[in-house]
């Protein structure tokens, strides 16, 4: 919506504090309260903005929300958290300790790769162990695997150290990176850069699955996209002690902490702007808050193809959006079962014969594929207390094409999770299964679009390819409003826990120096 500058005038100052000075400070309003605008709301409170967040859904978190039914405790999307190090550093911009708020332990082994003819690769922190592991799948590739990990040392300095926190929003700084992203191997695949280097079928997987962690092809996927093996190397793999989603309290409860709000229930219906400048938000009541700067941490495609004001959205873009390439889905079923099955590890990441295949049927071909890839989430390994006694607490995420494809999730949904079930019991030996079961939940695609709003209910917004990367992703500060600023998985620098955080300090960074132009202009 826009509005006339009269009609703003009525924009009060900070509200009138007990001592009745009035609060001076600037007013953001964040919309939205997923890992990338909690993180934002935190750094703009530490630069002294007067914080609202707005979420529209009941709880804050959004992919990483929680479940709890009958002593169960669900994390509903993230389980993995690899770069600590930024969580600590968001604490740190407060003046506060992460310790203090949530309990992170590092795991080991990170997680077991099961292959679906028996074969299992245990992805150790340990680089002796993750050595031992490499020989007894082919021990002429140990040599080339340090060799691909110190490529991906080289990738990570610059495209995660360097590149991760600039902005891009100006196509000359791109164009100044590309001579050394070409260098580094951006032109080629995150799967044909490992088996540069790795010759064993099985290791070339272990080593190039990991885009699709964020929703990527990894036979698409820039091989700037290889860093995590490194990642994890440095930073280990760590879990929140009640799930990921104690992270998100420990956020929420740090943003209070710091005189902000979160709001739940709280939907913004689009964008507020006058003369080409944001004013506020409007909720989906028809109420308008005001703000002076505004942060959009929901899905990125649905943001700039709905909440921007028509009148500032120009056709191109419209089209340019539409068009994009978004990233695969999930299929998620909850269990909470009445035993436990100690032999599955707190991540076990189950492989399907014919790797490539199914990974073509997924983003491409857009159907689910016959033999069916699982990823099972059992954090009772770590932390009985998310279950009754002798429980198990257990998610299951099958990878599947997002709505593009068509499918009916409410002929398929039902079928698939027989497949699932089947494919637990034979496959993977969890002899009883089904009989164990006493509490299940399930999200699909079609809750990914309407209960999260994202758009083609894509799990990671928009699919990280090279060309749908840095200058080239939706920017995190919109050149056609001033004010507006976006976070999240579907803009620079990308999906993931780490890629949303870093997306919120490069936000921040750019309102706390656009505000300080804007007091010295005055
Ligand atoms: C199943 C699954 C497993 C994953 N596992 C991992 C993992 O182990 N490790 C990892 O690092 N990453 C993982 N990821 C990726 C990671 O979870 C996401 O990239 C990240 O959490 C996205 O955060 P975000 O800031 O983009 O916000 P989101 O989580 O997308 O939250 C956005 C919020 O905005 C709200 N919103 C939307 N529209 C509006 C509106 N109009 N008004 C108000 N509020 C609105 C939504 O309700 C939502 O709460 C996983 C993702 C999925 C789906």
């Amino acid at each position: 919506m826009t509005v006339t500058q009269e009609s703003i005038d009525h924009i009060e100052a900070g509200p009138e504090s007990t001592n009745g000075t009035r609060d001076e400070r600037p007013q953001a309003i964040v919309v939205g309260a997923g890992f990338g605008g909690l993180a934002a709301a935190i750094r703009l409170l530490a630069g002294g903005y007067r914080v609202t967040v707005m979420e529209a859904r009941s709880i804050p978190g959004g992919r990483a929300g929680q479940i709890v039914d009958q002593g169960f405790t669900f994390d509903t999307g993230p389980t993995l958290i690899t770069v600590p190090d930024l969580l600590e550093d968001l604490w740190a911009t407060a003046g506060k300790s992460i310790d203090e708020y949530v309990d992170i332990r590092r795991l080991e082994p990170y997680y077991r790769i099961q292959f679906k003819d028996g074969k299992a690769f245990e992805y150790s922190g340990d680089p002796a162990r993750f050595d031992q592991e490499v020989a007894r799948f082919n021990s002429e590739d140990v040599e080339g695997y340090h060799r691909f990990l110190e490529a991906t040392k080289n990738v990570y300095q610059r495209a995660f150290v360097d590149l991760g926190r600039a902005p891009f929003h100006k196509f000359s700084s791109f164009l100044r990176v590309v001579p050394e992203l070409i260098r580094l191997g951006g032109m080629r695949s995150v799967y044909d850069f490992a088996s540069q280097y790795i010759k064993d079928p099985y290791l070339r997987t272990v080593l190039a699955f990991h885009p699709l962690f964020i929703g990527g092809n990894p036979f698409r996927a820039s091989a700037i996209y290889s860093i995590v093996p490194y990642l994890e190397k440095q930073g280990g793999v760590h879990f929140a002690m009640g799930g990921m989603y104690s992270v998100i309290q420990a956020m929420v409860q740090l943003i209070e902490d710091l005189g902000g709000s979160v709001e739940c229930n709280a939907p913004v219906r689009q964008f507020v702007s006058a003369a080409g400048k944001i004013v506020g938000v409007e909720t989906a009541g028809g109420v308008i808050n005001t703000a002076d700067v505004v942060v959009a941490n929901s899905d990125a495609a649905t943001t700039l193809l709905k909440l921007v004001p028509e009148e500032n959205r120009s056709p191109l873009w419209s089209r340019y959006w539409k068009q994009a390439r978004y990233s695969m889905s999930c299929y998620l079923l909850y269990f909470g079962l009445s035993r436990q099955y100690p032999e599955l590890k707190h991540h076990t990441i189950v492989m399907p014969r014919d790797f490539r295949r199914v990974v073509t049927d997924i983003f491409d071909v857009k159907r689910i594929p016959s033999d069916i890839p699982l990823y099972i989430h059992t954090p009772t390994r770590t932390d009985p207390s998310m279950a009754p006694t002798g429980c198990e607490s257990m998610y299951v995420l099958v990878p599947v094409p997002n709505l593009s494809s068509g499918i009916d999730w409410d002929l398929t949904g039902d079928d698939l999770r027989e497949r699932v079930i089947d494919a637990l019991e034979d496959e993977i030996g969890l002899e009883g299964f089904r009989q164990s079961i006493v509490v299940e939940h399930r999200f699909t695609p079609v809750d990914f679009r309407d209960e999260l709003g994202s758009w083609l209910g894509a799990a990671f917004s928009i699919e990280p390819t090279l060309t749908q990367s840095a200058y080239f992703r939706p920017h995190n500060r919109l050149s056609e409003i001033d004010g507006l600023y976006l976070v999240g998985a579907g803009t620079h620098p990308g999906a993931g826990v780490p890629g949303v955080l870093l997306s919120a300090e490069i936000a921040a960074d750019m309102i706390l120096s656009d505000s300080t132009a804007d007091v010295v202009r005055r």
